[in-house]
């Protein structure tokens, strides 16, 4: 009697184990970042990310702030005011491998004071003009302290990730969007990313409704993404993502 009692608790110890396990699983998450800020992001994305609630991460070379097809330091201003993260481009937009160390460090503390004087404050991640860097700049960053993130972009679905226990903030995966990228790929890295438990960090330039330049997503399929999304973040049931910033997917998984 007392052997089946204590089989029966066995088996079931074990089995609420192997769920637990699979709750202490982390959601799987999804940064959605924009280079340059071009102004057609402001008219065309940021209603779309208001009206699902997220939260994204806007990379400005500062020096291109009120420019005809950037976003004006208003706009600006008004992302950081309302949580969004505001990173580092440059102040030029000159990749770090034209830049010695001193140069770097002007371009870095050029962008951080453009934007303090707009009363937006610079967060820690950086984003690579032309996304050219090599270990060098990487150093050169960490020893100054000013910034703490890399990205290097990778095309292809294996090597599309970030993972939770490797996951670098000093050299993030990313997936750059361009116009011609099949939505329906990017829809299934999204989906693989919430079952896997992984991390996707999708970058965009620009938003229109017809794409003036391969930088451009048409706005529809952005629309249908941002949609998607969604669905993982808010709407079904079982596994979730998390939309979050750069900045709270590296607090995240902070080892
Ligand atoms: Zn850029």
């Amino acid at each position: 009697m007392w052997k089946k009692i204590s089989l029966v608790v066995l088996v079931a110890f074990i089995a609420l184990t192997a769920v637990s396990q699979v709750e202490a699983r982390k959601n799987g998450t999804v940064v959605l970042t924009f280079d340059d800020v071009r102004k057609n992001v402001y008219t065309n994305a940021v209603p779309i990310l208001d009206e699902l609630g997220f939260k994204a991460t806007f990379f400005p070379a500062t020096s291109w702030m009120n420019e005809l097809e950037y976003m004006t330091e208003e706009q600006i201003k008004k992302l950081f005011d309302e949580g969004n993260e505001i990173g580092c481009h440059t102040r030029n937009h000159i990749s770090p491998l034209e830049l010695d160390y001193d140069g770097l460090v002007d371009e870095i503390e050029g962008a951080r004071a453009d934007l303090e004087a707009i009363g937006v404050t610079m967060s820690k991640s950086f984003a690579a003009p032309f996304g050219e860097y090599n270990p060098a700049v990487i150093a050169q960053l960490m020893v100054d302290g000013v910034i703490n993130c890399n990205r290097h972009a990778f095309q292809g679905d294996g090597l599309a990730f970030n993972k939770p226990k490797t996951f670098n903030p000093v050299e993030v995966i990313v997936v750059s969007v361009r116009s011609y990228t099949s939505l329906n790929w990017l829809r299934r890295l999204v989906s693989k990313a919430g079952d896997r438990g992984w991390i996707l960090v999708l970058v965009f330039h620009g938003d229109d409704k017809v794409p003036a330049d391969e930088y451009d997503m048409r706005h529809r399929n952005f629309t249908r993404l941002m949609y998607h999304i969604n669905w993982w973040a808010n709407e079904k049931s079982g596994p979730r993502i998390d939309v979050l910033t750069l900045a709270q997917a590296i607090e995240k998984y902070k080892r």
